[in-house]
């Protein structure tokens, strides 16, 4: 089983790590792919441009075995569509084989809101890991169409993932650290150190390249 882990990582932090390890370990996947996308379809644009949001999230998984960084986002054109990712993917991959898409809870809230959402459902499971803070937490503050698909597609062991290539869900407790790219780049414009809230290679990265200053 491999994760894929989608976001702006705009800086990659603490928050996103410890997380898609607990899910690489706890869920003995076989890697985490970190896929930094180009062009956000449902959010502000990243501040810091491409290469450099890679090259922190390079530094950042640095030495971790199962970490890997996917830039094939990075290389499309157009607005980042998790159902396209996945679709080149499976091109890549084959069918048979299960991915998980790693998703915060605040991300899955909105999920019916997505490009295609029952589509990428057919090509991969769902992983929400519970995220502190006022973002609903799976099954609570739920939308009633979430609540059905959860209720339709949800599980609760990693066998029910292992048994298909797609279309189930698990709501995966991880451990909740309160920190956010947002909090980082407000620090960094007051002046303020954001350090311990993500890894020093990536800190000296932002340094040297004067990000959001
Ligand atoms: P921003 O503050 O700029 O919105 P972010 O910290 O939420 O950024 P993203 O790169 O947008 O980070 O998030 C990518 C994915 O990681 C999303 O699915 C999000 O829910 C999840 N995520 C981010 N921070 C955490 C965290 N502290 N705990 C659990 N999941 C997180």
């Amino acid at each position: 089983m491999i994760g894929v882990f989608g976001g702006t990582f705009d800086p990659i932090h603490y928050g996103h790590l410890r997380p898609a390890l607990d899910c690489l370990q706890t869920l003995a996947l076989d890697a985490v792919r970190f896929v930094p996308l180009r062009v956000a379809v449902h959010r502000p644009q990243p501040v810091a441009p491409p290469e450099l949001r890679l090259a922190m999230l390079e530094a950042a998984i640095a030495g971790q075995t199962g970490f890997v960084a996917d830039p094939r986002e990075l290389k499309r054109e157009g607005g980042s569509f998790s159902f396209d990712t996945l679709m080149s993917l499976r091109a890549e991959l084959g069918f048979q084989r299960p991915l998980c898409l790693l998703v915060g809870g605040d991300a899955f809230a909105g999920f019916l809101a997505w490009y295609r959402p029952m589509d990428i459902l057919g090509l991969a499971h769902l992983v929400v890991m519970g995220r502190p803070g006022p973002a609903p937490l799976p099954g609570t503050g739920l939308s009633p169409e979430l609540k059905r698909l959860l209720d339709d597609r949800g599980c609760d062991r990693r066998d029910a993932l292992a048994a298909a290539p797609g279309g189930r869900i698990l709501c995966q407790p991880v451990t909740s650290l309160d920190i956010s790219s947002t909090r980082i780049r407000d620090l960094i414009g007051q002046g303020l150190s954001p350090r311990y809230l993500l890894p020093d290679p990536v800190l000296g990265l932002i340094e040297e390249a004067g990000l959001y200053r």
